[in-house]
């Protein structure tokens, strides 16, 4: 059986963790290349660097620091780093979930997402925040062979991937959900630096939200694995009522 060419990225950074975790995972069923912003970047969404150099720093054999956004790693590992078109793009594992709202703002969805347009089958991976990206094994080594096998019928794919971080030995629920809502307790400090003039630091931790059976934040609180479907990504039932409304019949 052919091997897929697996290219993996983060927005936590190539020295993290979970990016270790997810490569050897990967390499458990394809030739690997791993392509991953030097420090931490995440929230940096589909953030892509036009207007200076980038470098792409070796770290060891088939690993390279992008000095980058999670887009521009990716960019630059299909186009250049990779020995040719990679089949699978997968980002993570994320300290920390990426649910509902987060998936725009999140700098590991937008790594698989770019991994997406540029054609490949793309995964995007979180934990529990604070907890061991090995938590998140069994799932991946579960949704890749399914992937690579959609991928090779001709499908392509965008997964959002919460795992809730697991005591136990055996392997977790899994749910298919939609994007719920996620909430936060939203900050703004406002701080004076030694000349007196203000400075400001923004966002605020997680909040309780209504969450909905259905829904990946209703899964990762139940304690299941929330798989969500994210491209493509057509509301089909809004088309539909914009269309009644807009387009004379
Ligand atoms: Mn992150």
């Amino acid at each position: 059986m052919t091997r897929p060419l697996i290219l993996v990225s983060n927005d936590d950074g190539v020295y993290a963790p979970g990016i270790r975790v997810l490569a050897e995972c990967a390499a458990e069923y394809g030739d690997v290349v791993v392509s991953a912003p030097q420090g931490e970047q995440s929230g940096s969404s589909h953030a892509i660097t036009l207007h200076s150099h980038l470098r792409a720093k070796p770290v060891r054999d088939g690993w390279f620091g992008v000095s980058g956004t999670p887009v521009d790693s990716v960019y630059l590992g299909v186009l250049h780093l990779c020995p040719r078109p990679p089949d699978l793009v997968i980002a993570g594992i994320n300290d920390g979930y990426n649910l509902g709202s987060d998936v725009i703002y999140s700098g590991t969805v937008g790594a698989a997402r770019e991994g997406h347009l540029r054609g490949a089958s793309a995964l995007a991976v979180s934990v529990t925040r604070g907890h061991p990206p090995l938590a998140a094994v069994a799932s991946v080594r579960r949704l890749l062979p399914a992937l690579w096998e959609r991928h090779r019928a001709g499908e392509r794919h965008l997964l959002n991937v919460n795992v809730a971080a697991w005591e136990q030995e055996e392997p977790q629920p899994v749910v298919v959900t939609t994007l719920g809502q996620r909430r936060y307790v939203d900050r703004v400090e406002k701080r004076l630096d030694l000349q007196g003039q203000p400075y400001y630091w923004i966002g605020g931790p997680p909040d309780l939200a209504d969450d909905r059976p259905g829904e990946d934040t209703h899964a990762v609180a139940q304690g299941y694995v929330s798989v969500t479907p994210i491209a493509p990504s057509p509301q089909l039932r809004e088309l539909k009522t914009w269309q009644d409304a807009l387009v004379d019949a």
